[in-house]
């Protein structure tokens, strides 16, 4: 019996069940039925609930709101959701990198940073994190970054000997390492923290000129953090705190804002500037590139689903709309592949007609077919045609994002800029923008993280690594590290300052 005012519970064809209690059985001992079918289509279902995580950034939750544009950017974008006055729809997605789905929010870790935009031009998304740099340059690296980041393959332990083989390895991580091991490394909420495209991007205006830009999405609530101690003892006790303050915040009606600005870079300055500014590993200093404002993201909407409306919300950053389009960066144009075939692999291949990934303006694609599609085809399948199927406005659309490209192919790296190197910014971060107070937690955060299982041989790079941003820093780190050992294990301490002491003899 349904009490009043409840709908009565039907199965997934919509038929009324007799009890959301009782299995159909023969007498009340006797065996249960095949022919039950609500109860077979409930076990069946159940088995089927999960689909498999994000690789990486598999925690996370999110919510939606809308972005108004605050200023006049017109000169550097014809984008339509950043003209003045509009006022633009969006989902956003936060998230750790390297845990699992059930792993704590408050781990030490960059954080996702995902902004689909429902423009009048199509879904612009923005895949960014609350860092400005990233650990490598070339998409080549990625895969085995993330899996020293993750588990072992054979304890499935996540192991730290891994992370720092990996990052002394790769001296180009320096800048992301020391950002992810100070302060920032893990934001109080994710209502307290920034957010960057990180990569660089073109915006092309009416007239067509190029220039290349970054975003930056600046917390209107403050910077916040964790220290370590405090993050522990939240891990310990509330496994979801990030997910849970962002949700009882919009549900309270204390509705979270961030400000966007970007840096705006000539587009000829990128030849000559004195970093290269697609490299994914440096900022565009401030005193470079000034910050502009563009407008104010606000998020007041939370999910009712979250699987259907964050799990399954897909971002890609080859959602490109008219007025963006990409640059050189490396590691951005390998996600422009990297992000869409996930979703292809995780959620189907019309996963862009699940409704928090549908755009609000009508798709006219030649797309056909496939698994779970919902949206109808129709005649003409093909183009061109003489039958009044879509066709390409050339005329509107027809300039793509453009740069001159010459030479051989080769396999190589970036060639370096004037003051390119992998440790000059983070020596910047570390002397000129950290306090002392901060230099000190980003040491402690440094000792504590090495003093778990890393081994001599890596411990020695790690050291090597910490001298090369900042000598003294380098030599705190050591010094730590060597102290805490020796109070943890006097012999082993012993034993591995001769080793340390005959390896620098041979350098
Ligand atoms: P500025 O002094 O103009 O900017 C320094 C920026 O550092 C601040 O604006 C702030 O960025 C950020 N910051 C403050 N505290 C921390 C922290 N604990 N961890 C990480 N970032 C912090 O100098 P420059 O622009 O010349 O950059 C100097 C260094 O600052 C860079 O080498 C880089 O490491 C770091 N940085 C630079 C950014 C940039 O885009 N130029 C952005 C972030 C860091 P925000 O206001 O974005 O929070």
């Amino acid at each position: 019996m349904t009490r009043s005012k409840q709908a009565p519970t039907t199965t997934d064809a919509g038929i009324p069940v007799e009890s959301d209690e009782h299995s159909l059985t023969v007498g009340p001992g006797g065996p249960i039925l095949l022919q039950d079918a609500y109860l077979i289509e409930q076990m069946a279902q159940f088995n089927r609930e999960r689909i498999p995580e994000r690789q990486p950034h598999a925690k996370g939750s999110g919510a939606f709101g809308r972005f108004e544009v605050t200023n006049d950017v017109s000169r550097y974008t014809k984008a339509a959701l950043f003209q003045p006055g509009t006022m633009t729809e969006l989902s956003i997605r936060f998230s750790t990198v390297a845990g699992e789905r059930g792993s704590p929010d408050t781990w030490r870790d960059p954080r996702g940073f995902a902004i689909k935009f429902y423009t009048s031009e199509g879904n612009y998304d923005m895949v960014g994190n609350n860092t400005p740099v990233f650990f490598v340059k070339d998409p080549m690296k990625f895969q085995h970054f993330i899996r020293s980041q993750k588990r072992r393959a054979d304890n499935n332990l996540r192991d730290h000997d891994m992370q720092w083989d990996f990052w002394t390895l790769s001296p180009e991580s320096a800048h992301q390492v020391t950002w992810l091991m100070g302060d920032r490394g893990i934001p109080r909420t994710w209502r307290h923290m920034n957010g960057y495209t990180s990569h660089t991007y073109m915006w092309i205006n009416e007239a067509g000129e190029e220039v290349w830009v970054k975003y930056h999405f600046k917390t209107d609530q403050g910077i916040q953090f964790f220290t370590q101690h405090e993050a522990d003892q939240m891990a310990a006790v509330d496994t979801d705190y990030h997910m849970r303050d962002l949700f009882e915040h919009i549900r309270d009606g204390d509705y979270p804002s961030w400000t966007l600005y970007v840096q705006v870079m000539p587009f000829d300055d990128a030849k000559t500037y004195r970093f290269n500014p697609f490299d994914l590993t440096k900022v565009w200093p401030h005193g470079d590139y000034p910050l502009i404002e563009v407008g104010r993201m606000t998020l007041d909407r939370n999910p009712t689903d979250n699987h259907t409306e964050i799990e399954q919300l897909a971002f890609q950053p080859n959602n490109l709309v008219p007025g963006i389009g990409p640059s050189p960066d490396r590691m951005l144009l390998a996600r422009l592949f990297s992000y869409a075939d996930a979703h292809r692999a995780r959620l189907g291949a019309n996963y862009q007609q699940i409704p928090v990934n549908a755009p609000v303006v009508p798709v006219h694609s030649y797309s056909k077919d496939g698994a779970m599609r919902i949206n109808k085809v129709s005649d003409p399948v093909y183009a061109p045609n003489s039958y009044g199927g879509p066709a390409a406005d050339v005329q509107r659309y027809g300039q793509v994002p453009s740069w001159y490209t010459d030479g051989d192919i080769m396999r190589t790296a970036y060639v370096d800029h004037a003051e390119d190197d992998d440790w000059g910014q983070p020596g910047t971060l570390v002397r000129e923008v950290l306090d002392d107070a901060a230099r000190e937690r980003l040491v402690d955060n440094v000792v504590g993280h090495l003093l778990n299982s890393v081994s001599e041989p890596v411990l020695e790079r790690a050291f090597e690594y910490w001298r090369n941003i900042d000598k003294s820093i380098g030599e705190r780190i050591e010094a730590g590290v060597r102290a805490k050992a020796g109070e943890k294990d006097p012999k082993a301490a012993e034993q591995a300052n001769p080793a340390r002491e005959s390896m620098r003899a041979k350098t």
